[in-house]
């Protein structure tokens, strides 16, 4: 790997606390999802050393805590202007790590420092209030600080932009930050603490904290009383365990969770655009995201159309490793990923679903599956209730739109959901009657630094990017003034 690099010192492999990079207790293995091979072994840190570096944030937090906006601004655009100069060994080092075809690679790396530079600026408006007082002699404020030490766990998808997006505002607000990434993932997060030292971010203000052992770290993070903020992405199964681990220090949360996008097309729609977002929306990252649609809803005047042109385009797309030129869609992360998909593959021609389309997969070692589109989906096969988290289109047919909201939020996740529809009154009213957070309304693309991203039902608390993305990293205190 570190062959491909014009600069192989980003090819990382400690874990990096207190300015410091550290060996581990262990090691711990990182392969290449489209080839099998173990391309670096990561320091594995223990409990009691992220205990150390969760001391270090502690007292670094305090200083950085003193910053001006401005000072702790002009650093992050450095840290992003880094990310940018290096968006090719980056996206490298993530795609021999996480399977993406190299373009997407790239385009996170942007994306990913995007919040960077966005929160950069964001650091100089963290205005607080006054407020008129409730006596004569009273004086109200408000003032927002930052909360302290912010812990973060991060899954494999998206192993630099899932950091940043709670780095950049935790750095902003003036926490400190100390991140556990993926442990399929770990040189993308340790390349990102290469650049963020160059770019002079203090010693102890962010810390990556590579470990095989993610319940324990977990574990340290809730009850180690330093830490003030938990900050999660990965599935709510593990977001349950985290916030009930989290009542313990009454420690305030961002979750991030599992998502089950409804994909709506209206009979009104312009199928084209319809079928180019499915594609955009269903197989980024293979499939492998938690915007992805997961159930795809056609209105029966353009059914058929629209399934017919969805495979047609499907049939298109390249399936191969991912630093291979002119590849689409990449392997899966594990041996288990492929299951899922296969199971509810298997569950829906089991329940009369009919499949339509079947592409070949490539022999090799990797951990590829071809893609997969089935018709006739009904609301009792598991496509209607779990995430896929794979390369597997679901088609179902409804015919009013009641019908399809009622489907549409018929589940316990509420992260995004899509529909294509061109009447204005209906834009409107289904747009407000989706339980989501993020409605995507004739685009299949919502990710973007600016606006607020974030669930509601078990998909999650809180928001990243945007304005409001720093609020999860400050407190609100009162200052009540006689005068
Ligand atoms: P995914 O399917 O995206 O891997 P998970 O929720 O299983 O979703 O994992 C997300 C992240 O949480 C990963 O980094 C994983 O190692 C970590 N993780 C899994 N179990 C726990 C746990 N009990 N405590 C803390 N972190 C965990």
């Amino acid at each position: 790997l570190s062959s491909l690099l014009k600069d192989p010192s980003l090819l990382e492999t400690r874990a990096y606390i207190n300015g410091a990079w550290v060996e581990g207790t262990a090691q711990l293995d990182v392969d290449n999802p489209a080839r099998g091979d173990i391309i670096a072994q990561v320091a594995d840190l223990s409990r009691e050393q992220v205990a150390s570096a969760i001391d270090a944030a502690y007292v670094a937090q305090k200083e950085w805590a003193q910053w001006t906006g401005k000072e702790r601004a002009n650093v992050l655009r450095k840290w992003f202007d880094l990310m940018m100069a290096n968006q090719d060994d980056l996206g490298t080092i993530m795609t021999a790590e996480q399977g993406k075809p190299l373009a997407e690679a790239k385009g996170e790396v942007a994306y990913g420092a995007s919040f960077i530079e966005f929160f950069a600026e964001e650091a100089k408006r963290i205005y607080g209030e006054t407020i008129p007082g409730h006596m004569r002699d009273k004086r109200i404020m408000v003032m927002k600080q930052p909360i302290g030490v912010a812990a973060s766990i991060t899954p494999w998808n998206f192993p630099n932009a899932m950091i940043t997006r709670k780095a950049a505002p935790a750095l902003a607000a003036g926490c400190a930050f100390v991140g556990r990434p993926a442990s399929e993932t770990p040189l993308s997060a340790l390349a990102l603490a290469v650049l963020a030292d160059r770019a002079g971010i203090p010693a102890g203000v962010f810390n990556i904290l590579p470990s095989s052992n993610a319940s324990e770290i977990g574990k340290e993070f809730c009850e180690n009383q330093k830490v003030r903020k938990l900050t999660f992405t990965g599935s709510t199964g593990v977001g349950r365990i985290l916030l009930a681990q989290a009542a313990h220090n009454v420690m305030k949360c961002s979750m991030e969770l599992g998502g089950n996008a409804p994909f709506i097309v209206f009979d009104d729609a312009d199928v084209d655009a319809a079928v180019e977002g499915a594609i955009i929306c269903k197989f980024r990252n293979n499939g492998q995201t938690c915007v992805c649609a997961n159930r795809i809803y056609v209105q029966s005047g353009v059914y058929d159309v629209f399934t017919e042109k969805l495979a047609a385009r499907v049939a298109q797309m390249k399936v191969g490793d991912g630093l291979e030129a002119g590849s689409e869609l990449g392997p899966l992360i594990t041996p288990a990923a492929i299951q899922k998909v296969q199971n509810h593959i298997a569950d829906a021609k089991a329940k009369g679903g009919e499949v339509v389309y079947a592409g070949d997969t490539p022999q090799s070692l990797g951990n590829f599956l071809a893609p997969t589109i089935i018709k006739g989906v009904t609301r009792d096969m598991a496509v209607a209730t779990e995430e896929t988290f794979g390369p597997l289109a679901p088609i179902f047919k409804f015919e009013t739109e009641d019908e399809v909201i009622e489907l549409a939020n018929d589940t316990i996740f509420g992260l995004a959901s899509y529909f294509y529809a061109n009447d204005l009154s209906r834009v409107y009213k289904v747009a407000e009657a989706l339980e989501y957070g993020i409605v995507g309304v004739n685009t299949g693309i919502i990710s973007t630094e600016n606006a607020p991203f974030g669930g509601v039902k078990q998909s999650g608390l809180g928001r990243e990017g945007s304005h409001h993305g720093i609020e999860d990293y400050l407190e609100l205190k009162y200052v009540c003034l006689t005068v």
